[in-house]
């Protein structure tokens, strides 16, 4: 790991102006910053401690919604009663994400900002080939072990997943990325690789997070996070669903629902033809697992993760069941 120069910002102005030098990078929880510098992937020439900030770490829930400030840690807004009862799936793709230790440094801001775990990009001594750390450079994942990487929005120079729990929660109930300069839809904010795997959100140089929003509905506070993972202490999603529900007063008929995945896709997907294949019909399980494989429409398998395919149509199948008292 090279030296870096450390400067303690008291703004978020001069934490922005600062963050626009070349090779200057914000911190906030350090976890995923420190462990990229570590391996070679970040090398920065200035780390720009935005932690101690005031007035970033709040976390207000009213009528109209939640305002979760960038800097809140993951285990505050996980355990958040309002959040808990508001947002269930938000507080739960939380919960389940990382360990207890990592969840107490960790932030909001940082979590949605966190690298693919594709062990390819994280090993630039063995695998210089990788578009994402060095544009035009190739993909040493394409051809080689695959387990772990995407099946859905992937592209040929690209088949990285994107690995965070919370942002799937975020995208199925149309969150709002409010930055230093602009308000951002959070399936906008995260884009797929196409050409330029190198560029994973719509955010500028020196641009920071500094809350989110999130919009009460009643489809969301009644909503679960569902995650299958190699191990229950700690591990990332093989694949995951963060569903909404919300039945009509027959407690039969499906009047809204929210469908997104993890762990599949090259960013947290949003599987809106299996919402509207589901709105105005009956809550059945036959309808609903027939829903649940148009999850994985234009699905691409690259060898070892072609397991994704059936196993993301049973996460999302079981997890509407579930919500729906049938499972
Ligand atoms: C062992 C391990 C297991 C994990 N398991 C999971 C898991 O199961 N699920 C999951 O979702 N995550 C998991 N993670 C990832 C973890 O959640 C992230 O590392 C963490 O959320 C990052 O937050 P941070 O505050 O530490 O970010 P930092 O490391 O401080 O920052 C991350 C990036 O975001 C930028 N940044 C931070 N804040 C801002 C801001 N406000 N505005 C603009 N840019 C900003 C930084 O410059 C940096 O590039 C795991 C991590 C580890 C190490
Ligand atoms: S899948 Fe993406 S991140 Fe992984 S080696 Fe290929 S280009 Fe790099």
């Amino acid at each position: 790991m090279r030296n870096f120069s450390y400067l303690r910002a008291t703004s978020a102005t001069e934490a922005g102006q600062a963050a626009q030098q070349a090779g200057a990078m914000l911190l906030a929880g350090g976890t995923t910053l420190l462990d990229l510098a570590k391996c070679g992937v970040s090398e920065p020439e200035t780390v720009i401690d935005i932690t101690h900030l005031s007035g970033m770490g709040s976390i207000v829930v009213d009528t109209a919604g939640a305002r979760i400030g960038a800097l809140a840690r993951m285990s505050e807004v996980a355990d958040h009663k309002d959040i808990r009862a508001v947002f269930p799936a938000v507080s739960e793709s939380l919960s389940l994400a990382a360990s207890a230790q990592l969840r107490n440094m960790a932030t909001i801001g940082g979590n949605l900002l966190q690298r693919t775990r594709c062990s390819y990009f994280r090993d630039p001594g063995a695998f210089p080939a990788c578009n994402k750390r060095n544009p035009g450079s190739g993909c040493s994942a394409i051809g080689g072990v695959t387990r772990n990487h995407a099946v859905l929005g992937t592209s040929q120079a690209c088949i990285a997943s994107y690995p965070g729990d919370l942002a799937v929660a975020l995208v199925a109930f149309d969150a709002v990325v409010e930055t230093d300069s602009r308000k951002l839809a959070i399936d906008d904010f995260f884009l797929c690789p196409g050409d330029t795997p190198d560029r994973e959100t719509l955010l500028q140089r020196g641009e920071i997070i500094i809350a989110i929003d999130i919009p009460a509905s009643d489809v969301a506070r009644n909503s679960t996070y569902l995650k299958v993972r190699d191990r229950q202490s700690y591990e990332f999603a093989a694949a995951s669903a963060a569903i909404g529900l919300e039945l009509e007063a027959d407690g039969r008929t499906i009047r809204d629902i929210r469908v997104a995945l993890g762990g599949v896709a090259a960013k947290p997907w949003r599987a809106r033809a299996v919402e509207q294949a589901l709105v105005g019909k009956a809550l059945e399980a036959d309808a609903v697992e027939k829903a649940g494989r148009l999850a994985m429409e234009g699905a691409v398998a690259h060898g070892g993760n072609r397991y994704k395919i059936e196993l993301a149509q049973r996460v999302v199948a079981r997890a509407i069941l579930k919500m729906g008292g049938l499972a």
